[in-house]
């Protein structure tokens, strides 16, 4: 399809929907309409279901970390503009899921960005206590760490990389390492949860992926591959890169080496930080994640006063992005 044809759908979509009243870039449908291979019908239905789903849930109220209200973020982040370089720590109002579900992490990091400016997102899959997460934790709390993760990402990390790039950045680079993996993280309770995510992902923030590397993985994921991949779009699959451990030069085509942590074959070490690159619960390089009674047990990320903040206040909502 030629640049003006997509030009063409994206207007179409955008008349379809006038009656919406929502102000949203060209970018952002044209996410829709590549998730639907370019079907105007099957996008605009997509973009409806989106909304529906945001209202329902509120999602535009979500509370987001930004350097401005210091609401303590609930990932890992290094070498953004916006917010200083942080770890998730037991602060209050961090719902005591978050913390649950991060003791059986193998450890996860918003790492700097990509050769095209966008986000890395580094998740160290092959050191997670997959049956310990099954077991202690649940679906709902593992969807509301994740749409808190996303808004995060959207609205306050992307926002950041587009002024540093100097254009639009709404894709994430993803790297899951699975050193470490072993036949217990072929467990499927554990692999339900990726589907539940994955589900998430695509249906809601549909083409938000740039590259996805799965490095140093094992002969024995060759299962797991099968059993995930059927839940995914073909789109989602043709970014995905599963690499053993001869994974370094195709890390470094995407990202610069000193963007990459040295132990993905990078020089990053960020040893300002606790815990350095990917700070991780499990390998026991960062304090260890302890909920008191100011982390409430809810399945959404924050504890619900901030939840209910995100309702009044701007600040704490974060700029909307649609
Ligand atoms: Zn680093």
């Amino acid at each position: 399809m030629t640049p003006e044809e997509q030009a063409a759908k994206i207007k179409q979509l955008r008349e379809e929907i006038s009656n919406l009243n929502k102000s949203v870039p060209d970018q952002y449908l044209e996410q829709f309409l590549i998730a639907r291979s370019w079907n105007v019908a099957a996008a605009k239905d997509q973009l409806l279901k989106m909304y529906e789903w945001r209202d329902k849930n509120q999602i535009d109220y979500h509370p987001v970390a930004t350097d401005e209200n210091k609401l303590p973020v609930l990932y890992a982040v290094r070498g953004f503009h916006s917010i200083p370089d942080s770890n998730l720590e037991a602060q209050p109002g961090i719902s005591e899921a978050v913390l649950r579900i991060n003791k059986y992490m193998g450890g996860a990091c918003l790492h700097k960005t990509d050769r095209e400016g966008c986000p890395v997102y580094i998740e160290r899959l092959g050191y997670h206590k997959a049956k310990e997460l099954a077991k202690y934790t649940k679906v709902e709390e593992v969807q509301g760490y994740h749409i808190g993760c996303n808004e995060f990402l959207h609205r306050v990390v992307m926002k950041d990389c587009s002024i540093a790039a100097g254009r639009h950045i709404n894709r994430e680079t993803v790297i899951f390492d699975c050193t470490g993996m072993n036949w217990g993280q072929l467990h499927m309770p554990a692999l339900n949860f990726i589907r539940a995510i994955a589900d998430c992902d695509q249906k809601y923030y549909p083409e938000t992926l740039n590259k996805f590397f799965l490095v140093n993985a094992p002969s024995a994921f060759v299962y797991v591959w099968k059993i995930v991949k059927a839940w995914l779009d073909p789109g989602t699959i043709a970014k995905i890169q599963i690499i053993g451990s001869d994974y370094k030069k195709a890390l470094l085509e995407q990202i610069a080496p000193e963007n990459l942590p040295k132990f993905l074959g990078g020089e990053c070490d960020c040893d300002h930080m606790d815990g350095g690159c990917v700070p991780s619960q499990v390998l026991k390089n960062a304090k260890p994640l302890n909920a008191t009674d100011a982390n409430q047990k809810v399945a959404t990320a924050y504890n619900d006063d901030i939840m209910k903040q995100g309702k009044t206040s701007d600040t704490i909502r974060g700029p909307a992005f649609h």
